[in-house]
């Protein structure tokens, strides 16, 4: 393992870029942020503020007047999205944790155009970025600079200079080169308001005789809002509240409720310690993962194939070296327990069966 990356990378991305036998950067990663004034984007200050007041609206009529169907209906187009970034925009091409066959990359990219976090392509590319130079000015959504910024703030206002500059030099070449990503991107603004807004209001008015205004705030506003929120709780939430196993030296922590709505997204300081291990989470902890079910299922049928993951022992030997000690396998009587540690232990009327 030969590390070929320059001194300001402060993440693992992909696996050659580990320096340590348990796949750790050389160095400890540092935290920081500049204290720059930020320009703000009123385009998108007043977009995200219409579309929560919307999702408010949309939430009411999700509970007091719109069909039965309509909320079936929404809680399905929320799992599908989330699974098109999930298992989509992030485990296949961001990280390339998986490798998918094309007709599971042509549903994946459905999925992901029904979710609008902007065209794959450019969510991967964020997301490397994101991983690579973490907790800097060069992560897109730093979270060093806090709560609101992690989670929505960095999108209100202009891109850190230091993430252009850093993001000439991320390899882009494996998504450019993927045709169904590029048709994804060449038609996103006729494709996504078609997914993400038009399909899911038209299909309850016309399949059940849903009211427009039902159908648009709930399957469409309330939906996107509520998925979109819980995306950016994996960069908010779970960069700030949390155990942290596996390397105490970094913000992500293993926060359970993100995981459990972002559809197993939440095993954060797993995922940033391992970013390409297709599970985001531990070998047989796949409770609260549904992400990961779903391409199991399709490897099942081989649409899904050459999963990577990382062997208990580089896990177990990493979380001794930089971990916080809440590791939860190591109870009593585990058989990685060190000796000195039973030997040392207080044992009240200890029998040995
Ligand atoms: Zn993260
Ligand atoms: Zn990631």
């Amino acid at each position: 393992m030969a590390p070929n990356i320059s001194e300001d990378v402060n993440g693992v991305l992909f696996e050659s870029d580990a320096a340590t036998p348990d796949l750790a950067l050389a160095r400890p990663p540092i935290q920081k942020a500049d204290n720059k004034p930020k320009q703000l984007v009123w385009r998108n200050i007043i977009l995200f503020a219409y579309l929560h007041l919307a999702a408010l609206y949309g939430g009411y009529l999700f509970l007091f007047s719109a069909k039965w169907q309509t909320d079936i209906f929404a809680y399905i187009l929320y799992v599908i999205s989330g699974l098109g970034i999930t298992a989509g925009a992030h485990r296949l091409w961001a990280h390339k944790s998986y490798k998918a066959k094309w007709p599971l990359k042509v549903i994946l990219i459905i999925f992901n155009t029904v979710a609008f976090q902007d065209a794959a392509m450019d969510w991967a590319r964020d997301h490397r970025m994101h991983h690579k130079y973490s907790e800097t000015d060069a992560d897109p959504h730093n979270a060093t600079r806090g709560f609101f910024f992690s989670h929505i703030g960095w999108l209100l206002v202009r891109k850190h200079p230091d993430l252009k500059e850093k993001g000439k030099g991320l390899d882009m070449s494996d998504l450019l080169a993927d045709p169904i990503l590029r048709f994804q991107k060449k038609y996103y603004l006729v494709l996504m308001p078609l997914a993400c807004f038009v399909m899911p209001t038209m299909i309850p008015v016309y399949l059940w005789g849903e009211t427009w205004t039902n159908a648009f705030f709930v399957a469409a506003m309330f939906r996107y809002a509520f998925i979109l929120n819980v995306t950016w709780l994996v960069n908010s939430a779970a960069h700030k509240w949390g155990d942290k196993p596996y390397d105490k030296s970094i913000k992500p922590s293993e926060n359970m409720s993100v995981a459990m709505f972002a559809l197993g997204e939440g095993f954060h300081n797993y995922h940033h310690t391992f970013p390409w291990d297709y599970k985001t989470a531990e070998l047989g902890n796949n409770k609260l993962n549904f992400t990961t079910a779903f391409i199991n299922f399709f490897a099942k049928i081989g649409w899904a194939y050459d999963m990577k993951t990382v062997s208990d022992d580089i896990v177990k030997n990493r979380v001794k070296r930089t971990g916080d000690g809440s590791h939860h396998l190591w109870g009593w009587g585990d058989k990685n327990q060190p000796k000195e540690e039973i030997e040392a232990a207080i044992r009240i009327n200890p029998k040995d069966d």
